[in-house]
């Protein structure tokens, strides 16, 4: 599991949210609301980073430059998008408490106690408070439309196999 927290991401200027998330889980995510373009694709490049967008035009320059991109529909919704994001990268939606990043700042947290972390560069204290539930559920939803994702990508509409069982056999797959 903990391999999967390998890849790393840049965030295009307008999709904070989606950078907040991913910190969150863990995944080294660059993200300023100033990036221009070149420096998007730049730091893709020189960082081997994925980069996360909705606009064609660094998706298309990107796919030329032979960067690993994603391009995310204009109009879908977080949980939609994280299960996009997990489908095209590979990477696990779950949050791991270890490796949670602070959302502001990317660095890594500092635990403090069992609920609470601190991040060691804004100072910033995390705790599970009532919006933990909320992370959670968020996570649930995308990870069951990944399923459906997954299920549609393998089957092209002809298969009838369940969700659980595509989902099993791509866990197995991430981990070995
Ligand atoms: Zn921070």
């Amino acid at each position: 599991m903990r391999t999967m927290l390998t890849q790393k991401f840049v965030v295009d200027s307008m999709l904070g949210k989606i950078a907040r998330w991913l910190r969150i889980m863990g995944y080294d995510t660059l993200y300023s609301n100033d990036f221009e373009d070149w420096k998007i694709l730049k730091i893709a490049e020189t960082q081997k980073r994925i980069i996360i967008t909705r606009d064609r035009g660094i998706y298309y320059r990107s796919l030329k430059r032979g960067l690993n991109c994603i391009l995310l529909s204009p109009d879908s919704n977080i949980i939609q998008d994280l299960a996009f994001i997990a489908l095209r990268s590979k990477i696990d939606l779950s949050v791991n408490i270890n490796a949670t990043r602070c959302p502001q700042c990317n660095s890594v947290l500092s635990k403090l106690s069992e609920s609470m972390w601190l991040c060691p560069k804004c100072k910033k204290e995390y705790w599970k408070g009532r919006h933990w539930r909320t992370i959670e559920e968020i996570i649930i939803k995308a990870n069951s439309e990944l399923v459906k994702l997954e299920t549609k990508n393998d089957s092209r509409g002809t298969g009838t196999d369940t969700g659980v069982k595509r989902r099993d056999r791509t866990v197995t797959n991430r981990n070995s």
